[in-house]
């Protein structure tokens, strides 16, 4: 049996969909923290377990009779806090025997200093000399591109601090069945992948499709980092969430998404183009 971890959160949910294209819903358990939030997964037949990365008694039980296990990484924000619950949901499945375990690390973890908890779950991991697979996830695309780029067509103008440096994003269906397929292939075992875009954008392109899109002309143009904030915050975002966008844009600037890999075309076969995303984001 495949246990899927997050199996309630964005990713988690499209990785079960991919699976369930290939395999029946009796071979997927999802592990949640919420029963509630999991309604539709068991009315697809998808056994459902309760377990709190928090608690590693919850794990121990959830994780029980697996072979395989696609460890999602957690969303906390205390990086402390979550390098203890990566430290349970590692021990929870070397205790159960798991035959191997995917985890949803990030691209090239070793190089980043803000990839720290998943440098040390991949760590965790090789301590139990379970067979593994490390999905190093890209930046999701949907952060840049989604529903918000229906303003930027209004006003005709993009504005960011990214310097118009590329951007080597990935949409989570992508990583999604990335995960799908390690789990359900043979030949993952033992394999670190860079899932990121080997044909990065830039926000200048993104501009020129949507340009093409709505027939009206979008633009992008460049700001500094602190005009950024400000006018974030001006269009309505939260403080911290002005400030985190504005960060990644500099990431951005100092050409820290430019690195790309064949990882992800290798293992899917595609790669969904930047245009189908952003015509899906203005539906
Ligand atoms: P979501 O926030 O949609 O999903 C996170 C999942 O983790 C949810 O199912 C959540 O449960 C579950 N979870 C969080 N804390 C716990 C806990 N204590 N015990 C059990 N389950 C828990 O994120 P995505 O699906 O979009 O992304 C998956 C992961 O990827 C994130 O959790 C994060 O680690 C990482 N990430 C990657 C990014 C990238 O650009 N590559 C960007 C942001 C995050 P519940 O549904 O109940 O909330």
């Amino acid at each position: 049996k495949i246990i899927v971890t997050g199996a309630t959160g964005q990713l988690g949910n499209l990785v079960i969909q991919h699976l369930l294209k290939k395999i029946p819903a009796s071979q997927i358990i999802a592990v949640v923290r919420n029963l509630e939030k999991a309604a539709a997964l068991a009315a697809l037949g998808i056994e459902v377990r309760l377990a709190d990365y928090n608690v590693p008694e919850s794990l121990h039980n959830a994780f029980r009779l697996g072979t395989k296990l696609l460890f999602i990484s957690s969303s906390e924000s205390d990086d402390t806090l979550r390098v203890v619950q990566h430290a349970n949901v590692v021990k929870a499945a070397r205790d159960q025997k798991m035959q191997h375990i995917a985890y949803t690390s990030f691209a090239f973890a070793e190089d980043n200093p803000f990839a720290r908890v998943h440098l040390a779950t991949e760590n965790a991991i090789h301590t139990t000399r379970i067979p593994y697979t490390f999905l190093r996830n890209g930046g999701y695309t949907e952060f840049f591109i989604n529903s918000s780029l229906k303003t930027v067509i209004e006003n005709g103008t993009i504005l960011t601090n990214t310097n118009n440096r590329k951007v080597n994003s990935v949409s989570r269906s992508d990583l999604a069945l990335a995960a799908a397929t390690v789990l359900i292939e043979e030949g993952h075992e033992n394999k670190t992948y860079n899932l990121v875009s080997n044909t990065p954008w830039s926000f200048d392109d993104l501009a020129e499709i949507l340009s093409e899109i709505s027939g009206k002309s979008v633009i992008h143009q460049s700001v500094s980092y602190e005009e950024e904030k400000s006018l974030l915050v001006q269009a309505g975002l939260p403080k911290s969430a002005a400030e985190t966008t504005a960060f990644i844009y500099r990431t951005i600037a100092e050409g820290q998404m430019e690195r790309t890999t064949d990882d992800l075309q290798q293992l899917i076969g595609f790669q969904t183009p930047i245009k189908e995303l952003v015509e899906k984001a203005l539906q």
